[in-house]
Parts: structure tokens; C-alpha cells; sequence
């Protein structure tokens, strides 16, 4: 049985970068402004987690490493609506599945105490102790990653540093998706010593000046702000009988490069999409975008930092386990939308 259960819930954290996505959604669901990474050896020694945000209930400190045990869904019609970025109540489960898994945490109710919380492979409290810190928010520290399972630790210490580049990838896609928060991130050397290698003031922040924060000086060059916006797109939806949204809106929000500019043709590692505040995959949308952009700029690709907004009843963001792929309803029609608007935004930016 023990066997089956870590099959199961190791899906989730196949990777170092799913185990940072995890514990930076719970941070930013428990509404902290304030989130700091620290990687100790690219994640291979401990990975950390440190948030300001509101802190774990008293009464979730027993189930909270339970399999489908979360806070967030009250009942299953809401699962539709749902704006958190967990809801499944399987990510905290599974990393105690693949690694050894330590909280700290205080809440309102517990301010100043805060409580540290051990949990074991099952997710099954195995130790509490309680101190005074002053300090409200959650602290997650995991040790060990794959330490029962010979052939991904071999394969993770082998690909390390490979595994810690792609996790501050998707960590600037969080940083750029949430400008409002204040992240930090660390990382520590084998010599011990502590590096700073992200940060971002948090606050009211202008995307241009986060993308200077991650990528220097250059980082706002040629960039244009973007919003396109769609409000007509209900009436169109109301012929197909089966599926009505009670609301729609299309926003897609944020910064594009001017089609005078732009990087290389074949790079495009600075292009991000977020739907609904979550980074995603979307290779559609994305290609869309590209293709839009090169009709007016043959030569380059463009920068780009975007938010989709959408109405929840558009989105299926049950599709992977870690989420980052979304499916949208009605896709073709939506992704219609945004080519035609991107066209009319550089049409007439060029005249
Ligand atoms: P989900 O996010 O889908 O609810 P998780 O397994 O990721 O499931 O987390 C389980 C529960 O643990 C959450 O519902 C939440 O109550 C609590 N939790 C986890 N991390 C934090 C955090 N950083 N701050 C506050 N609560 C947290
Ligand atoms: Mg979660």
C-alpha cells in the first residue's frame, strides 16, 4: 500500500521545479506580499520557502500533508469558480511522499508563537513544538528530494544546476505575474556562502521596472504597454447553446515589444503568459502572438510579459496535475480575439 500511495502522489513533484511551483502557490494563496526562496546547493542540500502571508490554521496542522486535505474548496460546485492557485490539496501530500518536509508557521491566532510542524512520508503529523518568534507567515523547508527514490536522485544530482535554472525560469514567470509581491530569492553555495540572485521591490511596481530588476538596464527596452480588450464576445458566445457564461470579459494585459524592436528571431525566453494570474504553458497563444508580431517585424522576435483575463466558466485548469497548462473553452474563437486586436495594436503603433 505504502508503495502505491508514493506512485500516486509523487506524480505531482517529478521535478525540483514543481516543488518550487507548489510552495510558491501556497505562498501567494495564503495572500503574502512578501515570498523568499532560498535554494541550498541548486535544491539538492534543501529548497525554502518563506512567506508573510496569513498563516496555517490551528485545526489544519494535523491533515495538512494529507492527501486531498485543503482549505481552499468548500464544496465541489465551486471548482469551476475556483481563484486560488491550489484547490487540489495534493501538492503538500506529495512532497512529504518524495522528501522530508518541515513548517513553520504563525498565524493571527497564534501571533506571536509560532508552531513547527514535522510530518512523515505519509503526511502524517510526526512532531510539534511551539516557540516565540514574532514573525507571522509560513515558513516550508524541504530537505532530502528524492531520497527514496535512487533513480531520480541520481538523475537529480546529475542534472542539478540544470533543474535550479529552470526553477528561477519559473520563478520569474511568478515574479512577473505578480509584481505586487516582494520576491526574493537565494541561493547557497557549497562554500556556504549566500547569494542573492532575484529580487524584486514588490509593491506598486510597473511591470517595466520588474523586468529591469531581472534582466538589468535592458530589461524595458522597446517595450510597449498592452491592452487589449474584448467585451463583445458574450452575444457571439450565446449561439452555442450548450455553455453560458453569466459574464465575459477578454483582457490581455501587460508589456510587448514595439515591432521596431525585439530580440534575436530564435530567442524567446522572454516571453510569458499568464491566464488568470497563473503561469502557463500556452503554446497557441503564444505562436499567435509571434506570428502577429513578425508580419510586422520579419527579423525579430518580441519580448513579451501578458496576463489573460478570463472568465473562470472559459477555463479547465484541472488538465495537469501541477497545472501549468490550461485548456480554454471556446479557444479558437478567443485566440480569434487577441489576433485580430494585436494586429489593429501594431497597425496603429506603425502609422
Ligand atoms: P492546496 O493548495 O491545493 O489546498 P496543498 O497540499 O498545496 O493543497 O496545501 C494544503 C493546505 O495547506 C492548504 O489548503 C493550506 O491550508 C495549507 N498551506 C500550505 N502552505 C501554506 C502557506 N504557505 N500558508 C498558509 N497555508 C498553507
Ligand atoms: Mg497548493
Amino acid at each position: 500500500a505504502k508503495d502505491v500511495s508514493r506512485i500516486t502522489s509523487g506524480q505531482v513533484i517529478i521535478e525540483l521545479v514543481s516543488a518550487v511551483k507548489e510552495l510558491i502557490d501556497n505562498s501567494i494563496d495564503a495572500g503574502a506580499d512578501k515570498i523568499e526562496v532560498t535554494f541550498g546547493e541548486y535544491g539538492t542540500k534543501f529548497l525554502e520557502i518563506t512567506d508573510n502571508g496569513c498563516g496555517i490554521d490551528v485545526s489544519d496542522y494535523e491533515a495538512l500533508c494529507l492527501k486531498y486535505h485543503t482549505s481552499k474548496l468548500s464544496s465541489f460546485e465551486e471548482l469551476s469558480l475556483v481563484s486560488s492557485l491550489g484547490f487540489r490539496g495534493e501538492a503538500m501530500s506529495s512532497l512529504c511522499s518524495v522528501a522530508t518536509i518541515s513548517v513553520v508557521t504563525s498565524s493571527k491566532s497564534t501571533f506571536p508563537r509560532a508552531t513547527q510542524l514535522t510530518y512523515d512520508n505519509m503526511g502524517k503529523l510526526k512532531n510539534k513544538k511551539s516557540s516565540v518568534t514574532g514573525k507571522k507567515g509560513t515558513s516550508v523547508t524541504m530537505t532530502d528530494l528524492f531520497k527514496d527514490l535512487p533513480v531520480r536522485l541520481k538523475n537529480f544530482n546529475k542534472h542539478s544546476k540544470r533543474e535550479y535554472t529552470k526553477s528561477l525560469s519559473l520563478i520569474i514567470a511568478y515574479l512577473l505575474a505578480y509584481t505586487n509581491i516582494r520576491f526574493t530569492v537565494f541561493s547557497i553555495g557549497a562554500n556556504g556562502r549566500r547569494q542573492m540572485v532575484l529580487g524584486t521591490p514588490g509593491g506598486l511596481t510597473k511591470l517595466t521596472d520588474v523586468m529591469v530588476s531581472v534582466y538589468g538596464s535592458n530589461g524595458q527596452y522597446g517595450l510597449l504597454p498592452l491592452e487589449i480588450e474584448e467585451l463583445k464576445i458574450e452575444a457571439r458566445f450565446r449561439l452555442n447553446t450548450d455553455y453560458a457564461p453569466t459574464k465575459l470579459a477578454l483582457k490581455l494585459l501587460g508589456v510587448i515589444s514595439d515591432s521596431s524592436f525585439g530580440m534575436g528571431r530564435s530567442s524567446t525566453d522572454r516571453q510569458f503568459i499568464s491566464i488568470n494570474k497563473r503561469p502557463v504553458v500556452h503554446k497557441k497563444l503564444a505562436k499567435i502572438i509571434n506570428e502577429v508580431y513578425r508580419s510586422f517585424n520579419a527579423t525579430q522576435s518580441p519580448v513579451f510579459v501578458l496576463n489573460l483575463e478570463l472568465d473562470t466558466h472559459f477555463l479547465d485548469i484541472n488538465i495537469t496535475p501541477d497545472k501549468r497548462s490550461v485548456m480554454i473553452h471556446t479557444e479558437e474563437l478567443i485566440l480569434d480575439v487577441i489576433r485580430e486586436q494585436l494586429t489593429a495594436f501594431y497597425e496603429s503603433k506603425n502609422n
